[in-house]
């Protein structure tokens, strides 16, 4: 087993009002009480990030949002930036879901600059990669994965690359209730390590790397189980407390 700290986060994406927020939190917080060998994040909505971060206060739990703009300020309509996340006691921030990079045109490039600007305003980056189901079928998974993870880790310097938790997701798997198998996830995040091995064995070393794409409860234990998979980012599942308290459970060391 690794030395490493497991780290379970809670994707909502665009679900959960304050309201639902406050009463997922009240069943939740009790929950994973026992769970203090473990990282648990979750990142909601933008409205509800302030209640979350002061329902959350007293435990172990921290709270991520789930996007962030690389400029601290200016004409960027919608846009939030690092500095405003931090004013209000966000932990970290989820960039480059596969969403983003699809829906909204986020770009390796962008990625390289807001993984930095998350770092130096102390922001834990929860970076996300992965390839689609067209890129897996032509056989093109490491390249992806290789172009994706130098790219967006490109300007960070090495001491820095652990602070990063590396999200493996791939696309073909988020939110159809297809996992992928444990050799699949495991053969992923293992290329992902040797990657980032290649620029510092320390950091690799050090580095969390999880696997996201419809886990569930069931599935769980047989994903962690594997030493090169820290840990989870869950979609589907994390909405609702008692499921996402028992993946919290089942990642315990
Ligand atoms: C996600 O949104 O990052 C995700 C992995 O979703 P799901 O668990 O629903 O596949």
């Amino acid at each position: 087993m690794s030395a490493r700290t497991p780290y379970i986060a809670a994707n909502w994406k665009m679900h959960k009002t304050i309201a639902e927020t406050e009463a997922f939190l009240g069943e939740l917080l009790p929950a994973v009480a026992e769970a203090d060998d473990v990282d648990v994040v979750i990142c909601p909505p933008y409205p509800s990030l302030v209640p979350a971060i002061e329902l959350s206060a007293r435990s172990r739990v921290r709270i991520a949002a789930q996007n962030m703009h690389e400029d601290e300020s200016g004409a960027f309509t919608g846009e939030v930036s690092a500095p405003m996340l931090t004013e209000i006691g966000t932990d970290a921030v989820v960039l480059g879901h596969s969403e983003r990079r699809t829906h909204f045109n986020e770009t390796d490039e962008a990625l390289a600059r807001k993984v930095v600007t998350a770092l130096d305003a102390g922001l834990e980056p929860i970076l996300c990669v992965g390839e689609t189901e067209a890129e897996r079928d032509a056989e093109a998974t490491e390249s992806v994965l290789l172009r994706q993870v130098t790219r967006d880790l490109g300007s960070v310097v090495d001491r820095r690359i652990a602070d990063v938790v590396i999200a493996y997701e791939p696309v073909w798997a988020i939110g159809t209730g297809r996992t992928a198998t444990p050799d699949q996830a495991d053969e992923a995040t293992s290329f992902i390590r040797r990657t980032v091995a290649g620029r510092s064995t320390e950091a690799a070393e050090r580095l969390r790397i999880l696997y996201g794409g419809s886990v569930k409860p069931a599935n769980a234990a047989e994903l962690m189980a594997r030493d090169s998979i820290d840990g989870a980012l869950v979609g589907g599942a994390s909405l609702d407390p008692a499921d996402f308290a028992a993946i919290v459970e089942a990642s315990r060391p």
